[in-house]
């Protein structure tokens, strides 16, 4: 070894983390080549990597010359896609709490918002930050100890309402390969319904599974029923189905009630062959906890514990496949 390999062993020493990472070195005369292996790093990580790592170099003597290459192993993610058959039954709500339940059982976990007809996911989360470009890769915000980007981060409220095929797909496709860094689980909240979106995802993105929710009525559970056909029909496995607003819960004395009933789900499960998740009440704490952008899975209490449940439950059936 030279003084100028000495060096060079000297002056990486000075960069934290780059040890590790130097899969190949060489030098010819006065320039030195390396690759880095730069998985699981977020893009600005990688920049400023490659940065601190350039500039211990070339103050070596008798450098004139670094060239970085740095690598990328593309992780393998789990795609959970989180459908229901019509509107206004929870779905956004459950993802959210879904999302953060399962950060806190040890996955890491970036959320995304692609209900083009509402994204809520700025609004449940309390993050109304704009997300970042860097390297023409939109970077995902973070909040509750998870990663999140939603369609409504890109658009105006409103506008991608009339959004068919390709413009829907290419939405998708922004926020689908965002700069997710080490996420190794991306958890769907997807438009209600059967279209265009449910469509690209699964044909691109090839999801672990599909989760289902649904309230109890009868109506609500006819929808989910088809949204569960869609999946089924295109080979997507179906984790479960969760009952949301099943049952009421009095916010003084914490009694549960039944003015839509309940279970309903739970027996739709059965006879179509879906694993039933849990159910979750109506509560006013879930309601004004999603207004006021602070999910109840991030704390303690009642709720929390029923998502835990829930994302216990969930990683165990998609562990079983
Ligand atoms: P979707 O995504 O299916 O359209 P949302 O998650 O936006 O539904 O929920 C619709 C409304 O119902 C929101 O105001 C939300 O706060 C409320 N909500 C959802 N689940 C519950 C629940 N279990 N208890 C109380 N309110 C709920």
């Amino acid at each position: 070894m030279s003084q100028t390999d000495d060096d060079l062993d000297a002056a990486l020493t000075t960069v934290a983390d780059a040890r590790g990472r130097i899969a190949a070195r060489s030098r010819k005369g006065d320039v030195v080549s390396l690759v880095i292996e730069a998985g699981g790093l977020a893009a600005p990580a990688r920049a400023a990597l490659e940065r601190q790592i350039r500039a211990a170099l070339v103050a070596v003597q008798g450098v004139r010359d670094v060239r970085i290459a740095m690598t990328e192993d593309k992780p393998v993610r789990t795609v959970i896609a989180i459908g229901s058959g019509k509107g206004g039954v929870g779905k956004s709500t459950v993802s959210a709490n879904l999302a953060i339940a399962l950060a806190r059982a040890g996955r890491k976990v970036g959320l995304v918002d692609a209900d083009i007809y509402g994204p809520s996911q700025p609004r449940i989360m309390g993050s109304h930050e704009r997300p970042e470009m860097v390297e023409k890769t939109i970077q995902p915000v973070s909040a509750w100890g998870i990663r999140m980007l939603s369609i409504g981060q890109l658009v105006e409220a409103g506008s991608a309402l009339a959004w068919r095929g390709p413009m829907a797909a290419s939405a998708l496709g922004q926020l689908m390969d965002a700069d997710w860094g080490d996420a190794d689980t991306i958890v769907v909240d997807l438009p209600p319904g059967t279209g265009d979106i449910q469509l690209s995802l699964v044909q691109k993105w090839k999801p672990a599974g599909a989760v289902i929710v649904s309230t109890p009525q009868d109506l609500a559970l006819i929808d989910a029923t088809r949204a569960i056909d869609l999946f089924r029909k295109m080979d997507v496995p179906l984790i479960g189905l969760v009952e949301n607003m099943a049952g009421y819960q009095c916010p003084h004395c914490g009694e549960l009630s039944d003015p839509f009933g309940s279970g309903g789900a739970e027996a739709a499960a059965k006879v179509m062959g879906v694993p039933f998740l849990g159910r979750i009440p109506l509560t006013l704490t879930l309601r004004r906890a999603s207004d006021a952008g602070a999910p109840p899975a991030a704390g303690e209490g009642e709720e929390a514990e029923l998502f835990a449940a829930l994302a216990a439950k969930l990683l165990e059936q998609i562990a079983a496949r």
